[in-house]
């Protein structure tokens, strides 16, 4: 394994396995890497010659006022995971590589950007679409493996790539859940031990959802309300949204029907934490 900070040497020992017409698998991320993240890779190391994992943590999609500089940084762990998974490379760039001074250009995906997790985080797609396109660029991978986790990532990524026909294919894998349900994030480090309790109500709102669909129910606006109603009951009471919209716009539905996306986001104590699971009737 080898970690490559450079972009140009990046692109070349890319190029070399293309030449060898050897597959190229990338994974992105912002490390502090976890069961979710290996997942990824794993998919990624049976399905390629050639894996490649970035870890980058991207300026370009935080706020002024969110966590960039508190981010976890635990390189040398994730180095280890790496290292064990048989990753071939780590792509770790410097911001300044990837951002030089006079940087001028991103990449947006209209409308899908305005929703959800874009009202209260303005920009952050824009600079999730960005760096994804630079990785694309630079490693030019057959395939990319992206969580559900981050389910309107995934959602704006596969539209960005039809949209600008970019060769690569999207492949999107289930969330990993610790035992409790909480879905595993590298913020979940950020909750103190209560913390952590609470933080299983998302997954018991998005179970609760689920089996009130199961069981008839189609009026999205009740649904959402018992979803409410379970967050206060466990003390989390500060919720940005809890939506159910169409999988591919991602706009609101009001019942259900065909595949539909569940999805929430709250604030626990300093802690931004979404979720979402897909129903299909
Ligand atoms: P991040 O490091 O948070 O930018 O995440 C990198 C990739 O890992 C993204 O495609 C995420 O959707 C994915 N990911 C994060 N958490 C999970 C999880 N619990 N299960 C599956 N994939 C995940």
């Amino acid at each position: 394994m080898k970690v490559i900070r450079n972009i140009k040497e990046m692109a070349e020992v890319a190029k070399k396995h293309r030449q060898r017409r050897k597959s190229i698998g990338l994974v992105p991320t912002m490390g502090a890497l976890h069961e979710g993240h290996l997942s990824l890779i794993r998919q990624a190391r049976r399905e390629n010659v050639f894996v490649v994992v970035s870890i980058f943590v991207n300026p370009a999609q935080f706020g002024p006022k969110e966590d960039l500089k508190s981010y976890p940084r635990p390189f040398k762990n994730d180095l280890a995971s790496c290292l064990k998974e048989g990753v071939d490379i780590i792509f770790y760039p410097k911001a300044r590589q990837m951002y030089p001074e006079g940087y001028k250009t991103y990449v947006e995906v209209k409308n899908l950007s305005g929703l959800l997790c874009a009202k209260s985080r303005p920009g952050h797609f824009k600079g999730v679409a960005t760096i994804v396109t630079k990785f694309f660029n630079i490693v030019q991978p057959d395939s990319a493996y992206f969580g559900q986790k981050d389910a309107q990532q995934a959602v704006i990524i596969k539209k960005m790539v039809k949209d600008l026909n970019i060769p690569v294919k999207i492949q999107v894998l289930p969330t990993v859940r610790e035992k409790s349900g909480l879905a595993m994030s590298s913020r979940n480090l950020y909750l103190k031990k209560e913390e952590r309790g609470r933080a299983t109500a998302l997954y018991e709102a998005l179970y609760k959802a689920k089996n009130l669909i199961n069981l008839g129910s189609k009026d999205c606006q009740a649904i959402i309300t018992q979803m409410k109603n379970i967050m206060i009951r466990r003390g989390v009471t500060r919720i940005d949204y809890i939506s159910i919209v169409d999988m591919e716009n991602l706009l609101p539905i009001k019942k259900i029907k065909g595949k539909v996306l569940i999805a929430l986001a709250v604030w626990i104590g300093k802690t931004r934490l979404i979720d979402n699971t897909i129903v299909r009737l």
